[in-house]
């Protein structure tokens, strides 16, 4: 079937859908194939559950007038996404970078929705197949979307570009994330400035961080709107603080967010630049930042019994790591330990960056609890960390009823799931 006809049926059905569990009536059921699961074995249970078309690409499923067969799902759902991009004609931000792409897209969908109907990223669907349903769940009354791609090699992003054709786009910051397959920060950087190549070529826009001065410099040949804390910039947005939250001075008004970590400030001031951009009125920007509220695991302020807790659990990375632990130094209170996971995918590096954390620690004023194997295998010997093997060996050995009014910072990398600490407390 040609992609127009596909289309076509497309704009039949509700939404697109590549799991049973969440179909909804009149949706249009992409039968993919992971690892475990070969999602054409559940094109039947698809249609049961109310699906209108299916998309499978093994002959034996196409057994309804509701299944369609196409010789790979997941190129079609690419396609497909790239289509209907097309036909809706929308101005669309792309968000790429290594830390603070959700926080952000979520600051920019909050300030937009403002004075527009946006469609953004849901949660964190940043992939191969979470940007094309990110596409796809955009309508034709969406007037701005806001797509959110990650990546952890090289050629993703530009890939992603190619089917979301960005207008507008925005890199978080450049740090030691994914190093596996990027190899070295020099990697990661190539890697996400295949946003600004695509924006480049196609004569779009990018909004920069003029505080970071490898955007700038990678930037220097695009049409490019800035934010930074002086005049040279196109707009001037100023941190003030970030105790207890972020503060910042954008024209008169103070905006006081409830993000807790200096490195949130940038985080804001996209947000800010992105919606005076698009003319969204100053005090509708406040509003908008100042009612986000984080409930994802991250920069989250939490109290528990008597103790209080910075629940970062979401995720962690080396950049990610300093940036809390540093932000956790500044803080005010007393009796503050720092609960600590592995960070994962650093490959040959994750021995240098896990001493390297400690190493930091051995200097700042706090104890830290470090959990994880990459932890287990550094050689330091300081008084200052305590370390476990798994998570198990901490929870059979660690005592949590000295933990009263303790300030606790929690995180990790995901696979560690460290906010299952909060069920020991
Ligand atoms: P992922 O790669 O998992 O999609 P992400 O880039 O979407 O992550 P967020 O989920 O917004 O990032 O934030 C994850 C964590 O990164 C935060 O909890 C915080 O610790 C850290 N972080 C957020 N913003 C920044 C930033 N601008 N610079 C450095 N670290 C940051
Ligand atoms: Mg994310």
């Amino acid at each position: 079937m040609k992609i127009e006809q596909l289309h076509q049926l497309f704009l039949e059905c509700q939404s697109a859908c590549t799991d049973t569990r969440k179909i909804k009536i009149d949706d249009m059921f992409f039968a993919l194939k992971g690892d475990n699961f070969n999602g054409n074995t559940y094109a039947e249970q698809a249609i049961q559950n109310g699906a209108k078309y299916c998309i499978v690409d093994e002959t034996e499923f196409n057994t309804s007038t509701q299944t369609i067969l196409v010789n790979d799902v997941l190129e079609t759902l690419q396609a497909l996404a790239t289509f209907h991009r097309i036909f809706l004609n929308i101005p669309i931000i792309a968000l790429t970078g290594s830390n603070g792409k959700t926080t952000t897209k979520e600051l920019i969908n909050a300030v937009l929705s403002q004075k527009y109907i946006t469609t953004a990223t849901v949660g964190n669907l940043n992939n191969h197949i979470g940007v094309p349903l990110t596409l796809l769940s955009m309508t034709k009354n969406t007037e701005i979307g806001i797509v959110e791609m990650g990546a952890n090699h090289q050629k993703e992003i530009e890939f992603l570009c190619s089917i979301a054709k960005p207008d507008y786009g925005y890199i978080t910051n450049f740090g030691k994330a994914h190093l596996e397959g990027f190899g070295s920060v020099e990697g990661v950087i190539k890697g996400k400035t295949e946003l600004y190549n695509f924006l480049i070529e196609n004569n779009k826009t990018i909004f920069v961080n003029g505080n970071d001065v490898i955007q700038m410099e990678k930037s220097k040949h695009a049409n490019t709107f800035s934010f930074g804390n002086n005049a040279n910039f196109n707009i001037k947005i100023e941190f003030i603080e970030a105790q207890p939250n972020v503060k910042v001075r954008y024209n008169n008004l103070i905006i006081e967010s409830h993000l807790i970590g200096e490195y949130n400030f940038n985080n804001i001031a996209a947000a800010v630049c992105i919606g005076h951009y698009f003319k969204v009125e100053d005090s509708s920007i406040k509003t908008a930042i100042e009612a986000y509220i984080p409930n994802n695991n991250r920069s989250q302020v939490l109290t528990k019994g008597s103790n209080k807790i910075i629940l970062d659990a979401y995720n962690a990375n080396p950049t990610s790591m300093q940036a809390a632990l540093l932000n956790f130094e500044k803080l005010n209170d007393t009796n503050k330990i720092a609960f600590l996971g592995d960070m994962f995918e650093l490959g040959q590096d994750a021995e240098v960056e896990h001493q390297n954390i400690i190493n930091l620690i051995e200097n700042l004023n706090f104890q830290a609890v470090l959990i994880g194997e990459n932890f287990n295998k550094t050689t330091i010997n300081s008084n200052k960390v305590s370390i476990f093997k798994n998570f198990d060996a901490f929870k059979n050995e660690f005592d949590t009823s000295k933990l009263t009014n303790h300030t606790l910072l929690i995180k990790g990398s995901r696979g560690m799931a460290m906010e299952r600490i909060l069920e020991m407390l």
